[in-house]
């Protein structure tokens, strides 16, 4: 007998795919208006005009220029005169501004925020290689840790960073989920490169601790290699949690076939090597074993700078000798006796030396180069981003042209970090990511400290120079 249905209670299967349509449509209408309540709305047209663009890339300056950009892209750059925003787009007019591409840090360590310890304390526990502040850092609370990350990312994004590539020092996973919830809009921050924990050989950070409690410790921040198979394996633990790049510590005792096995297992993943190396022999183990980028590289001699050009190996130059990280110690508020003060100002003037040196070899042997910030300390006085910003642009004092400077810190970087097609210039597809700043960059590349606009994926997060606008009734230039 053929089931009766009655009017007005539709058939039960049919009854649940109107339920479901229903929900879909309602999840979907939620959805738009989570994305929009985020400022991320779905096909969003906005149009910023300046007085003047840089493209980094030539060193032009397009002057007046406009940007239009559809969703989280750029879609189109040229004269303001030619460029015309549709109807319902929002402008965004910065005027008399110099628009330029998001700043990228592609060395940071959003995790650790040390303070450099009284002068006394630093005398009892410091053997220099016990770091009381780095430790402090790993066995506090992972959720304290990775708030106050959250906090140095916002700092980050405020001053026209919009990309770090943040290289170890962040626990077990504190900068990949950071990574994750920045893009799932939980909190504000740059796009981050995550390289989740730094490969290490045992002894090169934090000796002396307790014994029994050691490995325990070095595990919440480090991954032990210890011969080759061990090597491939931590890449592979790594890869496992989703890393974006592989981040090695090279010292003395790291060998040329162990870093070789991180190289190779780390290419197989797609990822790349970024190795931190500072003296002369981890400089050779990390070119000979063939990684992409060598972070510091502060001992690097001519041969070794040539012997990188030749394998189109980055330096990743930190300036943080640079009149910037001994001089912290001259700050009022720590506690130091004038002698070590003194003493501190001229380790950092023989350092600023020997890196002013680098940086002019570097700029004659045309290897390719981008900068980091290396920050990783509170500086008193300055937010995350001022701090960062204040020490890359010091790579201007050590003689490097500021557009150099600026390439090195947004098309260069981006390059590093095989991110060319999505960052580093203002070019239609890719993510439209801009800063503004009143003067001439070029000019004077401490501008770049000033910055008073910035767009991240087309979303607004400062502007200091006036209020956006709709464009309601027809087309508009
Ligand atoms: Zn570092």
């Amino acid at each position: 007998m053929r089931r009766r249905v009655e009017v007005g209670v539709p058939h039960e299967p049919q009854n649940r795919m109107r339920a479901c349509a229903a929900l879909l449509v309602l999840l979907f209408v939620a959805q738009v208006a989570t994305l929009q309540l985020r400022g991320q709305s779905t096909a969003s047209v906005t149009l910023v005009k300046a007085a003047r663009l840089l493209d980094p890339r030539t060193g032009n300056v397009l002057a007046p220029a406009a940007v239009l950009i559809e969703g989280d892209k750029v879609k189109q750059v040229g004269p303001s005169a030619q460029l015309t925003a549709p109807a319902g787009s929002r402008i965004i007019d910065l005027a008399a501004e110099t628009l330029l591409p998001g700043l990228i840090d592609s060395h940071t360590h959003l995790f650790l925020d040390i303070i450099v310890p009284p002068e006394l304390e630093q005398h009892r526990h410091y053997n220099g290689l016990f770091a009381p502040g780095m430790v402090l850092a790993i066995i506090e609370s992972p959720s304290k840790r990775v708030l106050m990350g959250a906090q140095l990312a916002r700092e980050d994004l405020d001053s026209g960073i919009t990309t770090v590539r943040n290289l170890g020092h962040s626990g077990v996973d504190g900068d990949t989920e950071l990574r994750d919830a920045i893009n799932a809009c939980r909190v504000p921050g740059p796009r981050i490169l995550a390289s989740g924990r730094k490969l290490i050989t045992r002894g090169s950070y934090v000796q002396n601790l307790n014994p029994a409690l050691a490995d325990a410790i070095l595990q919440q921040e480090f991954l032990l290699i210890d011969g080759a198979d061990q090597a491939r394996q931590a890449v592979r633990r790594n890869a496992f949690q989703n890393v974006d790049v592989i981040k090695v510590t090279a010292d003395e005792n790291l060998t040329v076939a162990e870093l070789t096995a991180v190289t190779e297992e780390a290419h197989r993943e797609h990822l790349k090597v970024a190795v931190h190396a500072v003296d002369g022999r981890s400089i050779q183990t990390a070119i000979d074993a063939r990684a992409d980028s060598i972070e510091h590289g502060n001992e690097a001699t001519d041969e070794q700078v040539k012997q990188m050009r030749d394998k189109g190996i980055f330096l990743d130059m930190t300036p943080t000798f640079n009149d910037f990280f001994y001089l912290k110690v001259t700050e009022p508020s720590i506690v130091i006796s004038p002698a070590s003060r003194a003493d501190a100002v001229s380790r950092n003037r023989r350092r600023k030396q020997q890196y002013d040196q680098l940086v002019q070899r570097v700029l004659k042997s045309g290897v390719k180069f981008a900068a980091g910030s290396d920050m990783c300390w509170f500086y008193p006085g300055k937010s995350r981003g001022q701090a960062s910003v204040g020490t890359l642009i010091k790579l201007r004092d050590a003689g490097m042209p500021p557009l150099d400077v600026i390439r090195a810190i947004t098309l260069s970087a981006a390059e590093m970090l095989g991110w060319q097609d999505r960052i580093g210039t203002i070019e239609p597809g890719k993510f439209a990511d801009l800063i503004a700043v009143a003067g001439d960059p070029v000019g004077d590349v401490t501008e770049l400290e000033h910055v008073r606009f910035v767009m991240k994926g087309g979303e607004v997060i400062r502007n200091s120079v006036a209020p956006p606008r709709q464009v309601l009734n027809g087309a508009t230039r």
